[in-house]
């Protein structure tokens, strides 16, 4: 789509700096347009019912799993991820695309409801419509898994999307509409506006029946005020401090090896990556040692890529410096961990609780590790935090209830971050984390409007809802709810 304003912006190769791709700056009335445009688009894809968006989808799925190489190294171009890691989110983000088009039938389709007994002789059934048009902004962290999570599942549900990917990943989000149009050639169900933040604005104030937003907390603030301005509903996919919890049972290998590999891949830069790890006094020692063992081995640059938004690198460093300042020590990395590009393993422990790097989300690839006397006071810990994303627990015996306990939308047991690639998941958090569901039934239900329909089978023995009631009717249904009812 071409500009009114000619305005560009260049993606940029985080490892080298160099220019990856050119892309214009679409103003509120370009966005408006593609969203008048996806009004039509989404007539056309709800009235192809289940089946026919289901045959859509799987030919895009299938250009994806077929070209996934092409992607990936789009992917690693704009992010700087290695093409394994490319590779990871690519094969995940597929998996939920095949989950969301087999059972949005099964999940959105008419369902029959119970009457009750006063209006048994009503049919009660729902079932769940399109909202029409979706807005999806992306972050650039998991530029295809995390926008494919929005954008999978409102397709699925009948909805055309306009997208706004993140400017440091406009390419994939060209690379993406680009095959979705190949696959459903027909009507721009799909469309692409890119830019910055304004960009972004204007995709929530242009009238989409919901915005689905994932990015930071900061930004999702801003995007509820302006979606409030018009009534927008929106769901709200934000950052998170993801505690790791260590039992005095757990398998020590694992958990370090999760503790690892959670906080440091893709550079510390994941949602639901681990920034804090609280660990049973009878096996902080020996936890320790295998995690400064594993962490030891990583290097920044091969087995993880740079920072991929330069603003970044402050925030670690800025992270690392306070933790160190008020008696942390750092066991790998610390002080000089912050290159020009790339940030080097961190681990951190004896860090107070206060401090930044325990507090706030750093989004780079540090871990604090704390000691805690028992089970009790690391739910306590952990659970005291602004946000409320993921968690993961290392446990023989106590794996559930330890889950159970801790205030997070999910909660992986002695694996790390596996409930991001189960698809039936519903996957959110709550506080700074932001609300609503993606993934699973949950999340093609946040992109559906439910339709309640009771129709009547038979004229009713007694007739509530009529002037021509009788005083013996209520009388007598008096009775019957007293006699139903009043025992409780
Ligand atoms: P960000 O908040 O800076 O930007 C996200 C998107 O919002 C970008 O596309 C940006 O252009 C757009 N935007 C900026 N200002 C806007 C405005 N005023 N109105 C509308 N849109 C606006 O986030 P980021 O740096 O791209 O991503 C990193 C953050 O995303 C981290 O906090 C991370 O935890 C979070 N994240 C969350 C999830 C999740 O599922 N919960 C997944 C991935 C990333």
């Amino acid at each position: 789509m071409a500009t009114l304003t000619g305005e560009t912006f260049e993606s940029l190769n985080p490892a080298t700096g160099a220019v990856v791709g050119t892309y214009p700056v679409h103003t509120a009335e370009e966005v408006e347009a593609a969203v008048a445009k996806a009004r039509a688009a989404a007539q056309w894809w709800a009235s192809l019912g289940f089946a026919g968006r289901a045959e859509r989808l799987a030919r895009w799925r299938g250009a994806l799993a077929r070209r996934m190489s092409e992607l990936g190294e789009v992917i690693t171009a704009e992010t700087g991820k290695p093409a394994g890691d490319a590779q990871l989110e690519l094969v995940l983000a597929i998996e939920h695309l095949a989950w969301a088009a087999k059972h949005a039938r099964k999940v959105l389709g008419p369902q029959r409801r119970a009457p009750g007994l006063l209006l048994s002789n009503q049919a009660a059934s729902v079932e769940y419509h399109p909202l029409g048009v979706v807005g999806v902004i992306g972050p650039w962290n998991y530029p295809v898994y995390t926008p494919l999570g929005s954008i999978s599942y409102a397709l699925a549900a009948g909805n055309a999307v306009v997208f706004k990917p993140s400017e440091y990943t406009p390419g994939v989000g060209k690379w993406l509409v680009e095959s979705f149009a190949e696959a459903a050639p027909e009507h721009p169900v799909l469309q692409l506006v890119t830019g910055f933040g304004e960009t972004g604005a204007a995709l929530t104030r242009a009238g989409v029946d919901k915005l689905a937003f994932t990015g930071s907390a900061a930004t999702g603030k801003k995007v509820m005020a302006t979606a409030a301005e018009t009534l927008t509903p929106v769901v709200i996919e934000a950052g998170g401090k993801d505690p790791l919890l260590v039992d005095a049972d757990a398998d020590l290998d694992a958990a370090a090896d999760a503790t690892v590999w959670g906080a440091f891949s893709n550079a510390g830069q994941t949602c639901a990556g681990v920034e804090r790890v609280y660990v049973h006094e009878r096996v902080y020692d020996a936890f320790v040692a295998k995690v400064v063992d594993k962490a030891e081995r990583i290097e920044a640059g091969e087995h993880y890529g740079p920072m991929t938004m330069p603003s970044q690198l402050d925030v670690v460093r800025r992270h690392i410096e306070d933790a160190l300042a008020r008696g942390g020590r750092a066991l790998v990395g610390g002080n000089g961990a912050v290159g020009e590009r790339f940030v080097r393993p961190t681990v951190l422990v004896d860090v107070p609780e206060d401090c930044s790097a325990v507090r706030e989300e750093t989004f780079g690839p540090t871990v604090t590790i704390a000691k805690v006397a028992d089970m009790d006071e690391a739910i306590e810990k952990a659970n005291d935090s602004p946000y409320g994303l993921g968690s993961t627990v290392f446990s023989k015996s106590r794996g559930m209830e330890l889950a159970r306990r801790l205030r997070t939308g999910q909660t992986a047991i002695n694996a790390p971050l596996s409930f991001a690639g189960i698809a039936s998941l519903p996957f959110g958090g709550s506080g700074e984390s932001g609300f609503g569901r993606i993934h699973g039934p949950e999340g093609l239900r946040e992109f559906a409007r439910p339709k309640a329909i009771a129709r009547q089978r038979f004229t009713a023995p007694i007739a509530l809802t009529s002037f021509a009631r009788s005083k013996k009717t209520e009388a007598l249904v008096g009775k019957l709810v007293a006699k139903l009812h009043g025992k409780s």
